[in-house]
């Protein structure tokens, strides 16, 4: 039972270095512990080891490791990454703190709408496809701008940043390539004033990459919880 714990430690540790290596600050990188068919004894154990953010793909399978993590609840902040069905926004909206899969503008003012009043608002990313394949999510890069503004004119939104998923690859020239353009567009985004914050990219095979073209929130599962074996993991 001391893995997740040890392997914590060592996604820490190759985030330091990878920091290091490019002259970054390591507290400029947060970890996301992605947790999609981990069992809630699991996010149990990380959060012993200290981990507060967790990342679920589906909203669903979420909402359940919250009620039997209960207690834990308010400690806990929770991240959406996975795709975000328009008729699903309502659920995410009250069990998320982040999602990190914004890519129209309707899922975004569904979001706000539902979003409670005595809540904070709801911390958004818009997802950009920076590697253009036909069947990943994600606004093209060209529009990403357009839905950026939206989400931060919603009122129960608050706009943090950009997030990538570039399609998986051992080049790393490639992976760095896709990053930096995710990168690019982040700080072009920012020149234009809107104060993102939050790039969220690198996995648990890429993550250096990542780091080295300015992630500043990575999301790991299996570096951390081991190899997912449900066959819901490949989708
Ligand atoms: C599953 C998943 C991850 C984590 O991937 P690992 O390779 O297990 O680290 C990160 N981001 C998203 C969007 C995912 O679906």
């Amino acid at each position: 039972m001391a893995a997740i714990n040890d392997n914590l430690q060592a996604v820490a540790a190759r985030l330091r270095e990878a920091a290091r290596a490019c002259g970054r600050d390591p507290s400029s990188v947060r970890l996301l512990a992605v947790t999609k068919t981990v069992p809630s004894d699991a996010i149990r154990e990380a959060f012993g080891a200290g981990q507060r953010s967790f990342g679920e793909n589906y909203v669903q399978e979420a909402l359940e490791k919250q009620a039997a993590l209960a207690g834990m609840r308010d400690g806990i902040e929770w991240h959406l990454i996975g795709p975000l069905q328009s008729n699903k926004t309502r659920a995410a909206a009250g069990g998320f703190d982040w999602v990190h899969t914004v890519d129209r503008e309707k899922v975004a003012r569904r979001l706000s709408e539902a979003r409670a009043a005595d809540a904070p608002p709801l911390n958004v990313l818009v997802q950009v496809n920076v590697s253009g394949e036909a069947s990943k999510s994600g606004v093209p890069p060209a529009q990403a701008g357009a839905l950026a503004r939206a989400v931060a004119g919603l009122p129960r939104l608050r706009l943090r940043g950009l997030m990538a998923i570039p399609e998986p690859t051992e080049d790393t020239r490639l992976q760095l390539e896709h990053f930096r353009a995710a990168r690019t567009l982040f700080d072009e985004l920012n020149k234009q004033g809107l104060q993102l914050d939050t790039l969220s990219m690198g996995m648990s095979q890429d993550l250096e990459a990542a780091v080295a073209e300015g992630s500043t929130m990575v999301r790991v599962g299996t570096a951390i919880f081991g190899a997912r074996t449900n066959a819901k993991a490949a989708a």
